[in-house]
């Protein structure tokens, strides 16, 4: 039994300290976290976004404690999450709202069936075609899918270039997601969002419970398949299904360091039963 004195972690809602206290004593944790806006204060330029020192200390001393995972779930693209987050050895990765995965040796980020390489396939046909009639329009390689890019079109043959691929693909969008967005389109094959992820990692990791933190509206579909015993942190403000709140990043680097002072050998409560 743990010495915790009552009213511990400081700093923290009582109820949220019962709940770290709850998930400690847990043999095998899952801790997901979401990186911009809740391991990483939101900066103007993206690639310039930093885990807090305090919250990428608390990750490493929880990936050292036994029976503990971690995992990055994120917006951004499996590269341009590894280029900021720089994961220490062990953690896993998701990226593209749960498009891509990195989970230990399975190296096949997306992992694409039969029928989405066939989508794939038309997409390519169609939107190399588009490319190639219409001047400054160019497709980019997506994860799941591609981008038809035409900020270096004129503005009625960017116009044209959309209307051409839309047109083009109308009847076979079935299963196709498509993004659109200034100067560009995207389409994807596949449509998985943070809470498939969030499936998909506690089934690789066997967790018995789950620890998840974010602050963007796509961290609601992981905060929706967490189970009765696990833990939903909402970093900032905004309307949540989490069961509990902190206000910045700042604050949910003070949970992940309770999680890991609670969860050291020896200092959790554990049900030995
Ligand atoms: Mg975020």
């Amino acid at each position: 039994m743990t010495a915790v004195p009552s009213g511990w972690p400081a700093g923290l809602a009582p109820e949220l300290g019962d709940a770290l206290r709850g998930l400690a004593g847990a043999p095998r944790l899952l801790v997901a976290l979401d990186f911009d806006g809740t391991l990483a204060p939101v900066v103007d330029v993206p690639g310039e976004a930093r885990a807090l020192p305090e919250a990428r200390d608390a990750v490493l001393r929880l990936l050292d404690t036994p029976g503990t995972r971690v995992a990055l779930v994120s917006g951004r693209s499996l590269e341009s999450l590894v280029e900021v987050s720089d994961p220490p050895a062990g953690v896993l990765l998701v990226g593209s709202h749960g498009i891509e995965l990195r989970l230990d040796d399975a190296h096949d980020p997306v992992g694409l069936g039969a029928e989405e390489l066939a989508r794939l396939e038309t997409l390519r046909g169609v939107l190399d075609g588009v490319a190639g009639a219409v001047e400054g329009a160019w497709v980019e390689a997506k994860p799941a899918g591609f981008a038809l890019h035409t900020r270096l079109a004129s503005a009625p043959d960017a116009r044209r270039a959309h209307e051409l691929a839309l047109g083009e693909l109308r009847d076979r969008l079935d299963g196709v997601t498509v993004r659109s967005g200034k100067d560009i389109l995207e389409f994807s094959v596949r449509s998985a969002t943070k809470g498939d992820a969030l499936e998909r990692l506690c089934a690789h990791t066997a967790a018995d419970a789950v620890l998840y933190a974010g602050d963007d509206a796509t961290d609601e579909d992981a905060f929706a398949v967490l189970r009765p015993d696990d833990v939903g942190i909402k970093v900032g403000p905004g309307p949540t299904v989490a069961a509990f709140r902190v206000a910045d990043p700042a604050e949910a680097a003070v949970a992940l360091v309770a999680l890991a002072a609670l969860r050291q050998p020896g200092r959790a409560v554990r049900n030995e039963n």
